[in-house]
């Protein structure tokens, strides 16, 4: 519980400093890649310049996304909870997945039909993409599958029970799974094993956030060569699932 402490606070304090940073930072790269740009257009096309002014422009780009990424754990807006069908979540993000991976990385839906969780649907959105971006990044260049699903279940300890019950959600990955050290550590804000530029560490700092926020619980199960499960355990709804264009009220910031 100490530990769990320690982390909430540590989350707060990197999200402040790092959101103000990010801010500032955001708008010296709309600066760089609208000069970039505007150089672009006056160098020949071709030419070592064209080049090197187009390197300018995919660094800024890269830093833009990176930025992005730290905004959104820095400034993240309190969800608004409201019954979700779990299925047009998972549907979407399976559909998007087909789209930017490599054909080689195939994904699944192993469930069906509705399966109403009591959530804000941007956040559950979010925690279903951070997932599986990790899977397919895990999974590399190489032949895999990831697999999204979801099933009522009875709470685990340290979860209370609710009338309603509880969904796990489940991302698993045939990838090469991770090492003990980094299994203990993946939570981390910051905390990443891939290369510089590559990712900020965030992604599932801001998964952890969004999931406790929920009063969900989160676990993972991996080892070297064996692939990874993450277990996402919600709060289900009995309520029937509003549509997705439901109108949502404006909630002044800060009203956790
Ligand atoms: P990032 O993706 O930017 O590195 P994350 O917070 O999303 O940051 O993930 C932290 C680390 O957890 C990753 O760098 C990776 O080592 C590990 N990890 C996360 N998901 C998986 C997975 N499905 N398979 C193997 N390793 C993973
Ligand atoms: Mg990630």
């Amino acid at each position: 519980a100490r530990d769990q402490v320690v982390r909430a606070q540590k989350l707060e304090a990197v999200g402040q400093l790092s959101g103000g940073i990010a801010h500032d930072f955001n708008n010296i790269l709309t600066t760089i890649i609208g000069a970039s740009h505007l150089a672009s257009l006056d160098a020949d096309e071709g030419s070592d310049l064209a080049g090197e002014i187009e390197q300018i422009d995919i660094a800024a780009h890269r830093a833009q996304d990176l930025v992005r990424e730290l905004l959104s754990f820095a400034r993240r807006e309190p969800g608004q909870p409201q019954p979700v069908d779990l299925s047009e979540i998972t549907d979407e993000v399976t559909r998007l997945l087909r789209a930017s991976m490599p054909p080689t990385v195939q994904s699944n839906c192993d469930s069906s039909g509705p399966m109403v969780v009591l959530g804000d649907p941007t956040h559950l959105h979010q925690i279903v993409m951070n997932l599986c971006k990790n899977a397919g990044e895990a999974i590399g260049s190489d032949e895999g599958l990831i697999s999204v699903g979801f099933a009522p279940v009875k709470p685990p300890q340290g979860l209370i029970q609710r009338a309603d019950g509880w969904v796990l959600l489940t991302v698993r990955d045939n990838g090469p799974g991770m090492s003990e050290d980094t299994r203990t550590r993946l939570f981390e804000p910051f905390f990443t094993t891939k290369p510089m530029g590559k990712g900020a560490g965030l992604g599932l700092a801001v998964v952890y956030g969004l999931v406790e926020e929920m009063g969900g619980l989160i676990t993972v199960d991996s080892a070297l060569g064996e692939g990874t499960c993450f277990s996402i355990y919600l709060p289900a709804s009995s309520e029937q699932a509003l549509s997705e264009g439901r109108q949502r009220q404006d909630m002044p910031r800060g009203t956790e």
